[in-house]
């Protein structure tokens, strides 16, 4: 039997898959837990996950957490039941994959501050939970105690209460769930669902009350005595999870006591402090009010740190507890970027950052006011401005901002999280819905299936690979599944005409497989009757970039995967915690390798595009433009700032840039060279 193939143990009731590494950057925190749960319990049988002597029920989420899992941890996945060896390939594959966290979204530690600190005698430190800068007034918020009923009924009937106020929390925070647009949020509250419906949660609960306790004293003490053992433990992402239960264990409270938590109430351009802030409490905010906050618990991964960046405001968490008697109604200065909450700011203090905020404020507002207009720098060389989405939403909001078009639609959004593969309707469905948001005016640039490897899917049995990165990833994965890809190629035609469609091919190596895709793309085009359609590649490996001119001359365009590119070019991998500073998209190395790929395309008279993240850095454009890119594909709101970026700079200028950091040592020279056009 190969190697990492699943081995049944005894009988085929029993199964134990491969040792996987986890690639989770924090571990197994609470959101890739719940995901994780999520599947187990799709299972009949009783699955483990074994690290070492220790191991953990796969169907638990406090006992998944309890492991204080890190990165790079061994594991194996156990099953014993009818459906044991589906159980374990299907667990030992999202396990490989990071349970849902794409690597640069394992980073949970924020950018790095962008703005100066504040000068202040009266400051409070904390660390950066989401960066900022705000000036606005104290708001102290401290949570009032549930009273709990302390009689008890018959044990049946408190534990039927509490199994009802369970239900009852599992559907409030289904409906916070389906209320939030944002992914990280909506993996917060399932994971919070989740712990809700914890085994090892409920059986302290349900033994207190057979031992005669009403339900709010036992589900009280269960969920006290587990958020203190975390945080007892020697993580600190373990010690911040006693906040998540503590929140699940509150919304339960409530509900048992009808004593539903009252309402945090705000003035406008509050700046909230609290010991602590539940994810619950944070997302219910009135957030046209909120201008920040700061918590004198948690970090930099704490579930409301997360929730304050995708809410866009500053926020400090564990900030010195003297921030705790500030005065409600003081004016202060929040920044977020430093870590610094300035309690006591004279006037100029209060100047400089209004001052400060304004400048800001300002130049975003006249980003937006010209972000309808094409950019174009200013000898005239036109520079297309897109946006990078995942669904039809991101796609109108793409076209709100001013993109002129999509450079990159990450189709694998509409495969992920799921048992089965979308078919043809459903994915055509979700193309055609992309395209009428665009209009048949606008560019769409569809990528073709991007998983495999690092990124496997339950349902596409792969076998398990070493060096996943070096594996079936991308089109690799589309040739080996012609089928699937067949369907996708299908389906994304039906988008045709819709918007100036084209189709890109993720990860290609050499020009044979850019052919044997073509090949399949053009049976079912004319089998469809379409009319032709552009096709691209995704510069991502070296070997593209070497062979551009061959590629150049069998392809309409190419699009620079930035992100992969670097991690191919320095052997870096581009998820890794301690490397990922060094595997720097601004190397001389990598900025060759877009050099190659534009030159030969300028050979064959073909067009290049950037759709990795170094498009959306402000002191790359003009490098990337001066080496002969001309479409960037953005964060959706990064299009405005980098239209305005495009029409400050010169092509002329761009090009000698361009030859001057191709010249340099590393990375910090060529930022180093790059440094004025850090701040746009
Ligand atoms: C890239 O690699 O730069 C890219 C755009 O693809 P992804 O980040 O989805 O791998
Ligand atoms: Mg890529």
């Amino acid at each position: 039997m190969p190697e990492g193939m699943i081995q049944p143990v005894s009988s085929s009731q029993q199964a134990t898959g491969p040792e996987l590494s986890l690639p989770n950057a924090t571990g197994l925190h609470a959101r890739p837990a719940a995901m994780l749960v999520a599947l187990a319990k799709k299972f009949k049988s009783s699955i483990r996950l074994q690290r070492g002597s220790d191991e953990a029920n796969a169907k638990s989420v406090v006992s998944i957490l309890s492991l204080a899992t890190q990165r790079g941890d061994r594991f194996q996945v156990r099953a014993e039941g009818a459906d044991a060896s589906e159980a374990v390939a299907a667990l030992s594959a999202l396990l490989a994959e990071g349970c849902g966290e794409k690597p640069e979204l394992q980073v949970t530690a924020p950018a790095a501050a962008v703005l100066e600190a504040l000068p202040s005698d009266h400051a409070f430190a904390g660390v950066c939970a989401s960066p900022g800068l705000a000036v606005g007034r104290i708001v102290q918020y401290r949570r009032a105690a549930i009273q709990v009923r302390q009689e008890s009924g018959e044990p049946p009937h408190e534990r039927d209460r509490l199994e009802l106020a369970l239900q009852q929390a599992i559907a409030q925070i289904g409906e916070l769930r389906h209320a939030s647009v944002d992914a990280l949020q909506g993996g917060i509250l399932q994971a919070h669902q989740e712990l809700l419906q914890d085994p090892d949660l409920l059986q302290g609960a349900f033994q207190a009350i057979v031992q005669g306790q009403s339900a709010g004293v036992a589900w009280r003490a269960a969920c006290g005595a587990l958020a203190e053992r975390f945080e007892a433990g020697p993580s600190a992402l373990l010690r911040e999870r006693a906040n998540d239960i503590r929140d699940v264990g509150q919304r339960v409270l409530a509900v048992l006591e009808g004593s539903g938590p009252a309402p945090i109430e705000l003035a406008p351009d509050s700046i909230l402090v609290a010991q602590d802030l539940t994810p619950s409490d944070t997302l219910s905010l009135d957030r046209s009010r909120l201008l920040g906050f700061c918590t004198s618990t948690g970090g930099a991964s704490s579930h409301v740190a997360i929730l304050a960046r995708s809410f866009g405001i500053p926020a400090i968490c564990g900030i010195d507890v003297g921030a705790l008697a500030l005065e409600d109604g003081t004016l202060v200065v929040l920044d977020g970027s430093a870590g610094r909450l300035n309690g006591k700011p004279d006037a100029a203090e209060i100047a400089l950052a209004r001052s400060r905020m304004e400048r800001l404020a300002a130049s975003r507002r006249q980003e937006e006011l010209e972000s309808a207009a094409p950019a174009r720098t200013r000898d005239g060389q036109r520079i297309e401005v897109v946006a990078n989405v995942r669904n039809a939403q991101e796609a109108h909001q793409a076209v709100a901002r001013g993109a002129e078009g999509v450079g990159l639609l990450r189709s694998e959004f509409l495969f992920e999280g799921r048992d089965t593969a979308p078919d043809e309707d459903e994915q055509a469905g979700a193309y055609l819905a992309v395209a009428q948001a665009l209009g048949a005016q606008r560019t769409l640039v569809v990528r073709t299936l991007d998983v495999g490897g690092d990124k496997p899917l339950p349902y596409l049995v792969l076998p398990r690979e070493d060096n996943p990165f070096l594996g079936l990833r991308g089109v690799r994965v589309s040739l080996e599944q012609p089928q699937m890809f067949r369907t996708q190629l299908r389906a994304i035609l039906r988008a045709s005409g819709h918007a100036r469609l084209h189709i890109m091919f993720p990860m290609i190596a050499t020009v044979e497989e850019l052919r044997e895709a073509k090949e399949i793309l053009l049976q079912e085009q004319t089998a469809a009757g379409c009319a032709p359609v552009s096709v691209g590649v995704m510069i991502e490996v070296p070997s593209a970039a070497l062979m551009a001119s061959h590629l150049a001359r069998e392809a309409d365009f190419f699009s620079i995967g930035s992100n992969d590119l670097t991690q191919y070019t320095l052997a870096m991998d581009r998820g890794h915690a301690r490397l990922s500073a060094k595997a720097d998209a601004l190397h001389p190395a990598v900025l060759k390798m877009i050099a190659l790929a534009c030159d030969g395309a300028r050979e064959h008279g073909k067009w290049v595009g950037v759709c990795g993240g170094l498009a959306a850095e402000p002191m790359a454009v003009p490098v990337l433009i001066g080496l002969g890119v001309s479409e960037l594909s953005v964060p959706v709101p990064a299009v405005p700032a980098i239209k305005a970026l495009v029409r400050r700079l010169s092509l002329a200028e761009c090009q000698s840039l361009a030859r001057e950091v191709l010249t340099l040592d590393g990375a910090a020279q060529v930022r180093a060279r790059l440094a004025p056009w850090a701040v746009n």
